[in-house]
């Protein structure tokens, strides 16, 4: 086998065509992404995904689609979802896998979150309006599948698809993370409550792409060691939001802590910026895949 044909994961060496990738966190249109459940399951299939979980904010709608679309595809599904958080002052994501989507405490809990996404979106819409963009409101509504999760995505979306600036990333930039002019702070589940949610609908909870969280090294293993305190199992490690150099660092940060890894692209959007469903590289050596529990 030629090396480049061959490389180590999970401690066996595989050939590339019989090598599986594994997508743990994507979105639809039942959040913030921009394809049917269905869709999103046809374009992993084509970017040679085989185990695919659709993670959409606070909402389990679309899962009963993806998982048909993924049954009929010859795709693994798993099911999943990606909880809000507000931890330590500011917003944390915590992913859950296999969850049972029809379970009450998590349907309940997943509704409480997301009622507080139209006040809050009017209130964005408000202070845009004060910068002199109108309209704002409508835009994102018109650009919500599901209205119920209306969300800082949808805004962006109409900020540049208005021509007010030039890419999605940029508006975040430029108006919506905390400290800009357009943000509203919001208060989510706390931590706790979402990995309760997630664990009493027999799931298992990830803490979503620690690498984006604006912490400190202590302020982060405070995080870490409360996420697995309260039940937590695994760490993304290998995600689209993590540089070439924060993969290995996070993958050290699980094996301190006992937690498996996850691997997610986070997609949302063909030609938005973020990774493509399934780009993605194999987790480094020494990792145990939270797929070695299932
Ligand atoms: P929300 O739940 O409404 O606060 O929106 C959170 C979503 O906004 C995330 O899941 C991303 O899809 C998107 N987002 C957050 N920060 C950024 C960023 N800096 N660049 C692009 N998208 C972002
Ligand atoms: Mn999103
Ligand atoms: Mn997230
Ligand atoms: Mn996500």
């Amino acid at each position: 086998m030629a090396a480049d044909e061959a490389f180590c994961y999970d401690g066996l060496l595989h050939h590339k065509a019989f090598f599986v990738i594994f997508d743990l966190h994507s979105h639809s249109t039942a959040s913030d992404g921009v394809l049917s459940p269905a869709m999103l399951v046809e374009r992993a299939r084509t970017q040679g995904v085989g185990v695919l979980a659709l993670t959409d904010h606070d909402e389990l709608r679309g899962q009963a689609e993806a998982a048909a679309a993924a049954s009929a595809a010859g795709l693994r599904y798993v099911t999943g979802v990606e909880v809000s958080v507000t931890w330590g002052g500011h917003t944390v994501h915590i992913v859950g896998l296999h969850v049972d989507p029809q379970e009450p405490t998590l349907l309940a809990g997943l509704a409480a979150n997301r009622a507080g996404r139209a006040e809050r979106a009017r209130r964005m819409a408000a202070e845009l309006a004060r910068l002199g963009i109108e309209g704002a409101l409508e835009g994102a509504y018109a650009r919500a599948v599901n209205p119920d999760l209306i969300g800082r995505t949808h805004f962006a979306r109409f900020l540049v698809e208005e021509g007010h600036v030039k890419d999605v990333k940029t508006v975040f930039q430029k108006y919506l993370v905390k400290g800009r002019p357009g943000y509203v702070p919001h208060e989510w589940a706390s931590l706790s409550a979402a990995i309760g949610w997630i664990r009493a609908a027999g799931g298992q909870a990830v803490l979503a792409h620690p690498g984006r969280y604006p912490f400190g090294r202590e302020k982060m293993h405070l995080l870490v060691q409360e996420f697995r305190d309260l039940g937590g199992v695994a760490i993304e490690v290998v995600t689209g939001s993590h540089s070439e150099d924060q993969v290995p660092q996070y993958a050290a940060l699980a094996q301190e802590y006992g937690l498996y890894a996850s691997v997610g692209s986070d997609f949302h959007a063909p030609g938005e910026g973020g990774r493509e469903l399934g780009r993605l590289r194999p987790l480094p050596e020494g990792c145990r895949p939270l797929w070695q529990t299932w």
